[in-house]
């Protein structure tokens, strides 16, 4: 597949084939906006060879057909996975860039470019790799190009980011979003797109979830009469943190329809919201979303799951008259 709906201006904004190109590009946004679909169209349509009228690479040309495999002229370094025992990116490979800028490309006039995914990864321990990065930032050879992507511009060095073109990675709008849900066979799916930013394709990559969310909600929606047991064995093999996000904005719908009759996440379930919004006590319920805030901080750290999720549970029967 191309590119998403959404980013075909943002593609139109980057001139590819302009004379007057940059050489360094930072692409910034969430990573469920196809942030890394959109930077790694643009490494591949300044290799290939025969551009179509898109200005997106042809995939047939000799150069797309190397690319599938791993062209000489392209380097892609990709953050290593976030569970892995190394969170950054290999310093030697940061190392080897500026050689491998100054070798000149396989082609006539060629572009050498550099794609260097999830560069938040670079800083923090890793002031070396910056360093090395800046080096080649600073003195770039001809016909080189640099591209970063980052969903969280503040974690880089500003000596970077200022001498990168910041391209912002555009989100659907919601009847974007609603489509290509629809679109991709995944319509069933779109109630909940409130509760993932929007962003259709974190719907998606949580699909696995919605099951456990829908039996979750059922419950939360019977208010005083919930019951731990319904979901109990459900909700421990789930991850702790998503369930700890979903009951905290399920309790944010349900305090901001009390205080202005208007929902975020859930319009899908509203008759119920405003039910248990009637029947809530509101200092009990600004009580429980203080508990639930402060679980939600250390949710990621070894705590006892059930224990903490059954009083959480026991606090919230007793919000409802
Ligand atoms: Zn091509």
């Amino acid at each position: 597949m191309s590119l998403y709906p959404w980013q075909e201006k943002a593609w139109e904004s980057l001139n590819i084939g302009n004379a007057k190109m940059h050489h360094a590009y930072l692409f910034v946004g969430s990573y469920g906006t196809g942030l890394e679909k959109l930077a790694n169209t643009f490494a591949s349509s300044l290799i290939c060879s025969n551009l179509k009228d898109t200005k997106q690479a042809c995939r047939n040309c000799q150069d797309c057909q190397w690319m599938l495999t791993e062209h000489p002229d392209l380097k892609i370094i990709n953050n290593p996975q976030e569970e892995s025992d190394s969170e950054y990116i290999p310093i030697e490979e940061i190392r080897n860039l500026k050689d491998f800028l100054t070798l000149s490309s396989h082609k006539k006039n060629g572009n050498k470019v550099i794609l260097i995914n999830k560069a938040e990864n670079l800083t923090a321990a890793q002031e070396w790799s910056s360093n090395a990065l800046l080096k080649s930032l600073e003195e770039p050879p001809e016909n080189s190009y640099i591209i970063l992507t980052t969903d969280n511009i503040s974690s880089l060095l500003p000596t970077i980011v200022s001498r990168c073109v910041i391209v912002s990675a555009p989100s659907p709008t919601k009847e974007e979003a609603r489509s290509f849900l629809y679109e991709q066979g995944y319509e069933k799916l779109s109630s909940q797109l409130p509760l993932f930013s929007n962003l259709p394709l974190d719907v998606i990559a949580h699909q696995s979830d919605s099951e456990l969310f829908t039996i979750m909600i059922n419950e939360f929606e019977k208010g005083r009469d919930f019951e731990l047991m319904a979901i109990e064995p459900k909700w421990l093999t789930a991850d702790f943190t998503e369930t700890i996000n979903l009951l905290q904005k399920w309790l944010y719908d349900i305090f901001l329809f009390k205080m202005t009759t208007k929902f975020h996440f859930f319009e899908s379930k509203k008759e119920n919201i405003k039910k248990l919004s009637d029947a809530a006590d509101i200092t009990k319920l600004l009580n429980l979303l203080k508990s639930v805030n402060s679980i939600k901080l250390i949710s990621n750290r070894p705590i006892n799951k059930d224990i903490s999720f059954d009083n959480l549970m026991v606090e919230y029967r007793n919000v409802f008259k």
